[in-house]
């Protein structure tokens, strides 16, 4: 005998659990499959926690009204999460300051950036060098000028997860770990999980959340979610107990032949995350000597003390990417019962809450506002994912 749901969901990442922990919240029964042992070990817990409204390239086409939604909702969602889990998730309000090491990355933030900035729905303020560094003295005397992007916030992804487990299991949602869904099918009536011993959920709907692997079992998206390789690592200055710095900071940097993308966002217990990079279509999640030493060596040039910092954790993750980095939400069979919600790409932890808020009210039939219709027609998993217009350059986060 199948089990019975409302919804099962597989993947417990953080757009998986989000979408869980809001569907119980609102009644309905949900269980959750994840393949791994525990919710987020996935790309979830590899992730820096920046908010990002502005920083990522994607969040300035047309996701930024997605991504205003998520910001709005941000707060008071982690409030809630709070209320039901007892996990006070930190978060670093006063913005990111994205640095410029000279004068010719400062132009091409002014001639090609700025531009795009002002037009999406967030503030941002540019800083000269002096004005920079007073708000962040550890930034290096190489920093020609800088813009602060107020409203972007941070937070420790992985207190974000160990918030969703705590309130999961608190819920009604029946959480099954250690399991793997090896196929998914729909019919006028109901929708269908198999796993891999066998069994079968039956459930009015099925959101597939399985990150970079979420093709696998929907054959629609087979040739449009691949993995970005991304590693970072935690160091820790000495004698620090609460937030290191009070902004996160990026800047792209010339570094040879290639860029580097250096990213620092401070933790509340003294540590700061650095990274990133990015490798299209790594399916190895594999930390490298090499990764650390390009993140080292781009951190210690925005920001020169960190040289000396000692380093902790090291660690990798792969991103669910589509190929205009804007995520895939919505229905991808004629029986409307399997539903996409991967392909979050550098912006998952930013997109968490409205990921839940669009698959709910997709899912209550609450369809009717026409900022929703919005925000799933930017969504779509029928877009012309060719289309120049949608297509930001690849992010770099
Ligand atoms: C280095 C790095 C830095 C990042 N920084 C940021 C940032 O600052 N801000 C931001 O917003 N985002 C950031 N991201 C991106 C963010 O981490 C991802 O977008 C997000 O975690 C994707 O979540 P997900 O739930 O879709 O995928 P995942 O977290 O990968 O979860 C997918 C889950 O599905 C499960 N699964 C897969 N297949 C199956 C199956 N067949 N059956 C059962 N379970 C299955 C897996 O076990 C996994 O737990 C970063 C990512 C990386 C790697």
């Amino acid at each position: 005998m199948p089990e019975i749901c409302d919804v099962a969901i597989i993947g417990g990442g953080v757009i998986g659990s989000a979408i869980a922990y809001d569907l119980s919240s609102e009644g309905r029964s949900v269980i959750l499959v994840d393949a791994a042992e525990d919710l987020g070990l996935g790309a979830s817990d590899a992730a820096m926690g920046g908010i990002l409204t502005q920083t990522e390239t994607a969040c300035l086409g047309p996701l930024s009204s997605v991504i205003r939604r998520s910001r709005d909702l941000y707060e008071p969602w982690l409030g809630r999460l709070k209320k039901e889990s007892g996990v006070e998730v930190n978060v670093l309000g006063g913005g990111d300051i994205q640095v410029a090491l000279d004068r010719q990355e400062m132009d091409r933030l002014i001639s090609e950036v700025l531009p795009r900035w002002v037009q999406a729905p967030f503030e941002v303020r540019q800083l000269t060098a002096a004005e920079a560094r007073d708000l962040e003295p550890l930034l290096s005397d190489r920093v020609v000028g800088a813009f602060l992007l107020h409203e972007e916030l941070a937070l420790d992804p992985r207190e974000l997860m160990v918030a969703l487990r705590r309130a999961i299991g608190r819920s009604s949602v029946t959480l099954k770990l250690n399991t793997r869904a090896i196929r998914v099918d729909s019919g006028p009536n109901a929708a269908e999980v198999v796993l891999a011993d066998g069994s079968v959920i039956q459930a009015g709907t099925v959101v597939v959340a399985a990150g970079y692997l979420s093709g696998r079992l929907l054959p629609k998206l087979a040739d449009l979610i691949f993995p970005i390789k991304g590693e970072a690592f935690d160091l820790r200055p000495p004698g620090v107990t609460g937030y290191p710095l009070d902004h996160h900071v990026f800047a792209e940097i010339d570094c040879g032949d290639e860029r580097g993308y250096p990213y620092l966002v401070p933790r509340h217990d003294g540590r700061v995350a650095v990274g990133v990079t990015y490798e299209e279509n790594v399916f190895d999640d594999t930390p490298t000597a090499k990764g650390l030493r390009d993140i080292r060596s781009w951190t210690s040039t925005v920001m020169p003390a960190t040289a000396d910092w000692s380093l902790e954790r090291h660690w990798a993750g792969l991103r669910p990417a589509s190929p205009d980095h804007v995520p895939i939400i919505g229905y991808v069979d004629e029986h409307q019962r399997l539903l996409a919600a991967t392909g979050h790409s550098g912006l998952g932890v930013t997109l968490a809450p409205v990921t839940a808020e669009m698959v709910a009210d997709l899912i209550h039939g609450r369809t009717a506002d026409p900022e929703f219709q919005e925000r799933m027609r930017i969504c779509s998993p029928d877009r012309d994912f060719t289309d120049p217009a949608l297509s930001p350059a690849p992010t770099t986060l």
